[in-house]
């Protein structure tokens, strides 16, 4: 164990949370298989399940165990109930090749991490058929000084395997600087498109005539559509697509701090539709809503595509933020 202790902080918080990630899709397969999901509307289109209370609950109190001076957020909020079957291992591969990490991160105390978990994102397709199931992860992500640079995405329906007669997961986890490493693959070096063409992931059930207008007019692209905010991310580190584009509010930042530490360690970006990166701090002035959009992409400058949105939806997002600020100043 001393041997352990002296590795740095951050590599035993990913060993762990890959770990605590691998509980969470397990929890979140058995659920489905009984069927018994206790499925809940939150909002328009906005579901939750035991699923997601549970495996939020898996995450932070293992979480809280190993690292008891973390901050950690989750989408559930804070949850009172007793959860005593923690999962406090660490995965020895990510031991293994996060063990060397850039110097800046050498010598990170637990009180300077906060820590972004999504214990259940597509929880819509969770609740559908297996077909959509593989649009279901569980994202968790590590933010410094307001900036993602860690992050694990766990895809538990992944791949159905028939001698265990059950779905195995897929995991992908990152650190700025190191890389985006497949805990099963080793690092992640995404295949360049021979095709001329941006391919811009983006919104299935939440398109809006002006989303559609501002993305079909990108010179020169055409649009993939996918569940999950996620799945969608991944689709980058697959090469699936080069944007993940998403120009209004509608995700949040436990949606996006582990996918974007992910695409910024293969070098890539994420910004507002302005150009702007979101703080990843939690007080009172930050909103946790990313109501400027989102512009994800593989190039460490997204501005290609960013200088055609028009100035209706930009006057859209800044009343959307104007109206959300007044409503929590009159909560
Ligand atoms: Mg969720």
């Amino acid at each position: 164990m001393s041997s352990l202790n002296n590795l740095p902080l951050l590599t035993r918080l990913i060993a762990a949370t890959v770990q605590v990630s691998q509980k969470s899709a397990r929890i979140l397969r058995e659920i489905k298989k009984s069927g018994e999901l206790n499925v809940r509307e939150k909002g328009v289109n906005d579901y939750v399940t035991k699923a997601d209370f549970l495996s939020q609950l898996n995450i932070i109190k293992s979480l809280e165990k190993q690292f008891p001076k973390l901050r950690i957020y989750g989408e559930e909020g804070e949850l009172k109930d007793n959860y005593t079957d923690l999962e406090l291992s660490l995965n020895e591969t990510v031991l293994k090749e996060a063990k060397n990490l850039p110097d800046i991160y050498q010598n990170l105390q637990e009180e300077d991490l906060l820590v972004w978990v999504d214990p259940l994102d597509g929880t819509k397709e969770y609740t559908m058929g297996y077909d959509v199931a593989q649009e279901v992860t569980v994202l968790i992500g590590v933010a410094y000084k307001g900036r993602p640079i860690a992050g694990v995405v766990n895809q538990p329906f992944y791949q159905f395997d028939k001698e265990s007669d059950s779905y195995l997961s897929r995991v992908l986890w990152g650190i700025v600087g190191l890389g985006t490493f497949d805990l099963n693959n080793g690092k992640v070096n995404v295949e360049k498109s021979d095709e001329n063409i941006l391919r811009i992931v983006t919104t299935r059930s939440h398109m809006t005539d002006l989303v559609k207008k501002n993305l079909t007019q990108i010179p020169n692209s055409k649009m993939i559509h996918a569940g999950g905010a996620g799945y969608k991310a991944l689709a980058l580190v697959d090469g699936k697509a080069d944007y993940y584009i998403y120009p209004k509010d509608g995700t949040k930042r436990w949606d996006t701090c582990g996918p974007e530490a992910l695409i910024k360690a293969l070098g890539g970006c994420m910004t507002d539709i302005f150009g702007n990166e979101y703080s990843y701090e939690k007080n009172a002035e930050i909103l946790e809503e990313n109501c400027n959009g989102i512009v994800f992409s593989l190039k460490e400058d997204n501005s290609e595509v960013i200088k055609y949105f028009t100035q209706d939806i930009k006057d859209q997002v800044l009343s959307e933020v104007n109206k959300l600020k007044q409503s929590k100043l009159n909560q």
